[in-house]
């Protein structure tokens, strides 16, 4: 054992959990994934899985997968810069770009990738970055890499936002970068008003569609275009391991900017490209949702049927307004405890503590596709709320 094991050495909070049977990570899925899934040998209701679409098996998205294999072969060996571009990622591209309303966009082989390579690459010294304290981990890791000025507002606090923007040099570029759903709350930024001080403070705005494509908007083209804000949005960020049923991810914005991103952003220029499965199951999935409609409108029937639900059955769940659906417990163990409990019932669920949340936020995350039925959402709230009950976190 050296220093290093010994700095670790101390680290037992898994272990604490193990002991009391509650630690909720690293379950196995070993079936086909859809609403209901074998993990851990026991059969569970899927209601911790961003597939929004639940598109994740399907066949039309397995077949053209697996065509691209075949054609391409299993890897591209290389970055999108030197040998890793293929056709599928060019057209996936020109896809993206339109779907979202921006001149051009760029494929990533993970979202976390892209906000951690946009974001400094886009500011440095001399600009401002502006954060809601709630963005994803992986805005807060671009954040830092950036040497721009920090700056960061109350979560959808637009008093907040100003007085941030009052602090910025008025010359300066000011990057406001926001999650267009949050993914632990489910609530929504509150685009219009970040648009308008956007114009008032001479900024500009990065939105990170992850949980708002496929989901909102025209055809599921996001939360940006929901709010009819697109063309004031400066850059759009999305991922393609939730609705779009794949991995990787995307940033689009004006042409110039997407230029200079080509050329500099090093997780797009140092990292191997996505894999000719990924990209062609994206593809493909996209095509799905622009051509079918009725899985949105499914998605949004059995969310507000949900919604509903647990509201109707005492839960808080805040403001969510999507289908992330945070059922608040305010307890970090009782979260553990009451994951477990939901799994021994058959409910898979998602324990959301810090540094996801705040610490008097913990919660447990449900998920919504457009699968899932109305009897197993029954079936949820029926089971959840009697754990819940038992635990004392609802009445
Ligand atoms: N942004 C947000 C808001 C996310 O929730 C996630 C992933 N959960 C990411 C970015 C990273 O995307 P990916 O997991 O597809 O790499």
């Amino acid at each position: 054992m050296g220093l290093l094991q010994d700095k670790f050495a101390k680290y037992d909070l898994p272990q604490q959990f193990m002991a009391k049977g509650v630690y909720p990570y690293f379950r196995t899925i070993n079936s086909h994934q859809d609403t209901e899934v074998m993990m851990d040998g026991k059969k569970v209701l899927m209601f911790g899985s961003n597939a929004y679409m639940g598109l994740t098996y399907d066949k039309r998205i397995i077949d053209a997968s697996i065509a691209a294999t075949e054609k391409y072969g299993t890897g591209c060996a290389g970055s999108r810069f030197l040998n890793g571009t293929l056709d599928i990622h060019v057209e996936l591209e020109k896809e993206l770009a339109e779907f979202v309303g921006k001149d051009e966009a760029l494929c990533f082989s993970t979202g976390f990738t892209v906000n951690e390579g946009i974001i400094p690459a886009v500011v440095g010294r001399g600009d401002y970055i502006i954060c809601d304290d709630r963005d994803h981990a992986s805005i807060v890791d671009g954040r830092r890499l950036s040497f721009a000025t920090q700056l960061k507002y109350k979560h959808n606090d637009m008093e907040d936002l100003e007085k941030e923007l009052q602090k910025c040099e008025p010359d300066a570029v000011k990057l406001i970068i926001v999650d267009g759903v949050f993914s632990m709350e489910g609530d929504l930024a509150n685009l219009p008003e970040i648009v308008r001080l956007k114009k008032k403070y001479n900024a500009s705005i990065y939105v990170d569609e992850a949980h708002g494509l496929g989901v909102f908007g025209k055809q599921g083209r996001g939360v940006c275009d929901h709010f009819g804000v697109t063309e004031d949005i400066d850059l759009i960020m999305g991922t393609f391991s939730k609705s779009l049923a794949s991995i990787g991810g995307f940033i689009a914005g004006d042409k110039e900017v997407i230029n200079w991103l080509r050329h500099n952003a090093r997780s797009y220029i140092f990292q191997a490209s996505s894999t000719p499965a990924a990209t062609a199951a994206a593809r493909e999935a996209l095509h799905i949702i622009k051509s079918e409609p009725e899985r949105i409108q499914r998605l949004w029937d059995i969310t507000n049927y949900a919604l509903k639900s647990f509201r109707d059955a005492g839960f808080e769940i805040g403001e969510t307004e999507s289908p992330i659906i945070p059922l608040y417990v305010r307890d970090t163990e009782k979260t553990f405890v009451v994951t477990k409990m939901a799994f021994d019932e058959g409910i898979f669920i998602n324990p959301v503590i810090p540094p996801a949340c705040a610490p008097q936020d913990t919660l447990v995350r449900v998920a919504l596709m457009a699968t899932h039925t109305k009897e197993q959402v029954d079936y949820a709230v029926e089971k959840l709320t009697k754990c819940f009950r038992e635990l004392g976190i609802i009445k």
